[in-house]
C-alpha cells in the first residue's frame, strides 16, 4: 500500500498500568520534539487493553504528569480499549485466510511443555516459544472446543503467514545514527506470536499495528526495548496491508546498576521525583534534547 502525506504524525503511546518513570518522559518529549522539527503533529494513545491491569487513576496521573511535562498533544486523546471492533475485523482477515489458530494452553501449560529442554528457543522478550501444541488439532476438534465455549488464544502460524509474503520484510530506522538505514526484520524469532489473548480480542502487537495504520501514524518513536517486535510488526502490516511507518527506536534510561527503568523493577515515578523538586526544565536540560536534530527524510 502506498502513503502519501503532507504532515508527519507522531505518538505517545503509554500504557496505564503504572505512573510514568523518567524514561517515559524522555521518550514523550523526544516524540514531541521531532514532531515539532518536521512541523507534524503527535498523537497521546492510552494503550490499555489489558482491562486487568490498566486503572483509570493511572490514566488521570498520565494525563496530569504529561501536562505538568508540558507536552502538547492533538486531542481528543485516542484510547485502545475503543477500538476492539477494529482489532476484531483484523483478526478475522487473518482466521479467513487461515494464518492464525485457536490456541487452548495456558502460560503454565507452554512452560511445562518446554521446561524439559533447557535448549528450546525463546523469543528477544525470553519467553519459550510456542510449541506448536494447538497447531496440532484437527479442525474438528478446534470447533468442538469453540463451541463448547473453551477460552481460546488466536496465534499467527508464522510459517503459513511467511509464506504468503513475497516481498523483503524490513523498516526504515531513524534511531542509533544520523542516517536512517533499513533494517531487515525478523519475524519468525517470535515464533507463533500470541494476536488475541483469551480474555481480550487483541494482544499488543496487533494493536498497535491497527492503531498506527488506523490514526496516520508516519513515525512511530519508542524505547529500543521494542526494536525486534517490529520486525513481528512488520510482518502484520504487510500482511494486513496497512502502510509501513518510519521508526526510531531510541535508547534507554538506566538506573546507576544499568538496568532499564521499569514500572517492574518500581522505577521512581515522574510524580515522586516532582515532589523532590525536579522541574520540566531541569528534566529537558538533562536529556539534553536541544542538542539534539533529527535528519528526516520526506
Ligand atoms: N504501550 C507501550 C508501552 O507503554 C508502548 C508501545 C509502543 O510505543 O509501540 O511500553
Amino acid at each position: 500500500m502506498t502513503r502519501s502525506y503532507i504532515s508527519r504524525v507522531f505518538r505517545f503511546a503509554p500504557s496505564p498500568n503504572g505512573y510514568l518513570h523518567l524514561g517515559h518522559g524522555f521518550s514523550a518529549l523526544l516524540n514531541q520534539e521531532m514532531a515539532m522539527a518536521t512541523g507534524g503533529k503527535l498523537l497521546l494513545r492510552i494503550e490499555d487493553i489489558d482491562l486487568e491491569r490498566c486503572r483509570p487513576e493511572f490514566e488521570q496521573a498520565i494525563l496530569d504528569d504529561l501536562t505538568w511535562l508540558g507536552l502538547a498533544w492533538q486531542q481528543p486523546v485516542r484510547r485502545q480499549s475503543e477500538h476492539f471492533d477494529a482489532y476484531r475485523d483484523a483478526l478475522a482477515s487473518l482466521q479467513r485466510r487461515g494464518l492464525v489458530y485457536p490456541c487452548f494452553c495456558s502460560r503454565a501449560d507452554v512452560v511445562a511443555a518446554t521446561s524439559e529442554r533447557p535448549d528450546w528457543p525463546r523469543d528477544p522478550d525470553d519467553s519459550p516459544l510456542y510449541p506448536g501444541t494447538c497447531k496440532q488439532l484437527s479442525s474438528a476438534e478446534r470447533q468442538r472446543r469453540l463451541k463448547a465455549g473453551q477460552p481460546a488464544a488466536w496465534r499467527l502460524d508464522m510459517a503459513a503467514a511467511l509464506k504468503e509474503v513475497h516481498q523483503p520484510i524490513d523498516w526504515r530506522e531513524y534511531g542509533g545514527g544520523s542516517e536512517p538505514r533499513r533494517v531487515k526484520a525478523e519475524p519468525a524469532l517470535w515464533g507463533d506470536a500470541v494476536l488475541a489473548r483469551k480474555d481480550v480480542p487483541a494482544s499488543y502487537h496487533i494493536a498497535v499495528v491497527v492503531d498506527d495504520a488506523l490514526q496516520g501514524v508516519t513515525d512511530v518513536v519508542r524505547g529500543e526495548d521494542l526494536f525486534m517486535a517490529t520486525g513481528l510488526h512488520r510482518l502484520l502490516q504487510i500482511l494486513l496491508d496497512l502502510p509501513a511507518p518510519d521508526y526510531h527506536h531510541h535508547e534507554l534510561l538506566r538506573d546507576a546498576a544499568g538496568r532499564k527503568l521499569s514500572k517492574s523493577l518500581r522505577a521512581k515515578s515522574l510524580r515522586a521525583l516532582r515532589q523532590e523538586g525536579l522541574t520540566p526544565t531541569k528534566l529537558k536540560a538533562q536529556f539534553g534534547l536541544h542538542k539534539r536534530s533529527f535528519a528526516f527524510v520526506p
